[in-house]
């Protein structure tokens, strides 16, 4: 990027996480002035968080005048008609649930002006923080669009972001061990950008980097206690890590400081789930945490400390846990290079026998 150029970083005005941070949304909404509130939730578990947590908060906030729950399908056809009674009425969204209710609300956010605030109910990946939605959804979205029949979108960081780290760790280990495989993989996009930046002078933000390499570093750090403890303390790593990974996003002004070939592998396992009949694809934080462990051997990486830290916290490490083979994975890995305009250790030509020679010596089938 020319020094010229203007750089524009939006990011969340308040973040709190810890124990019971839900209990501070009365007070978040009074300093930010929220007076109308729609509350989007999923159909079942969240909702439940909803009425029984979320409604008594936010009707105990001096400034709300009006609030409603609003029960997301998934469906992204619904979503400009709940825009669209949104937007004369200045409304702040609040997101209850995990990725997909967060990408919603944000899709939401994007038609209708209104921003939106994240409430995450697991940490499985840093999607509650990033200006950036899943994969599978935004396919669907752009085929809409195309068709005319949805608004433009636009990416939007939430206004803020409330991580209650108690209600988190309510969420199945799971959730967690999927959180720390996205995070993980942090350490293969960073090289991945180094190498689009050296190969073909993509620009490089060495501060964008530094932040998105600080979130894989800091779980890292603390994979003991994610693994052991399993509990409050562990989420807390989670959630400080996936909101700075949303700040590397956005100082980057794209995902590359989270997404290198690791994710553009997973994207692709994401979309042949539509075609294959014996696919049905797993945890977005167990594709990309596998794909870390093949694509570090490939940057000539620690790719065994990378494994390592993913058995750690029992993310799977072998294709057969994920459900797929070798076939498989290189079909993923050929159709990933495809997927974006994205320079990675994918387009070097990595052939299917390289593969087979880096899957027999670091042993994940
Ligand atoms: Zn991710």
């Amino acid at each position: 990027m020319s020094n010229r150029a203007i750089e524009k970083v939006e990011i969340p005005r308040k973040v709190l996480y810890g124990k019971n941070a839900v209990e501070k949304l009365p007070k978040i909404l009074e300093d930010l002035k929220v007076r109308r509130v729609i509350i989007c939730c999923g159909r079942t578990a969240t909702k439940e968080i909803v009425d029984s947590r979320i409604v008594p908060l936010v009707s105990e906030s001096k400034t709300i005048m009006e609030w409603e729950v609003v029960e997301l399908s998934g469906d992204v056809s619904e979503l400009p008609g709940i825009a669209q009674r949104m937007e004369n009425s200045k409304n702040t969204i609040l997101a209850v649930g995990g990725g997909s209710v967060i990408d919603q609300a944000q899709i939401l956010s994007s038609f209708s002006g209104s921003p939106y605030i994240a409430i995450p109910t697991n940490a499985s990946h840093d999607g509650f923080a990033s200006p950036y939605i899943g994969f599978l959804l935004r396919y669907e979205l752009d085929k809409s669009m195309k068709t005319g029949k949805l608004p433009r979108y636009v990416p939007v960081s939430p206004l803020a972001i409330v991580g209650d780290t108690v209600l988190i760790s309510q969420a199945p280990f799971t959730y967690l061990a999927a959180g720390v495989g996205d995070l993980l993989a942090k350490f293969v996009a960073i090289k991945d950008w180094e190498m689009a930046h050296r190969i073909k002078g993509e620009s490089f933000d060495v501060y964008a980097a530094t932040f998105g390499l600080m979130t894989a570093r800091l779980v890292e750090k603390d994979i003991d206690l994610i693994s052991k403890d399993r509990s409050e303390r562990g989420v807390r790593v989670l959630i400080k890590a996936h909101a700075s990974s949303g700040v590397a996003m956005s100082i980057a002004g794209s995902s590359r400081p989270a997404s290198g070939s690791e994710h553009l592998i997973s994207h692709a396992l994401d979309l042949m789930t539509l075609t294959h009949d014996t696919f049905s694809g797993a945890h977005h934080g167990f594709q990309t945490g596998i794909a870390s462990v093949v694509m570090m051997y490939f940057h000539g990486g620690d790719w065994k400390k990378q494994k390592y830290l993913l058995e750690k916290v029992e993310v799977p490490t072998t294709l057969k846990e994920i459900g797929i083979d070798r076939e498989i994975f290189y079909e993923a890995m050929r159709l990933g290079q495809t997927i974006r305009d994205r320079y990675t250790i994918l387009n070097t030509g990595i052939t299917r026998k390289a593969l087979d020679d880096a899957l027999d010596t670091i042993e994940v089938d």
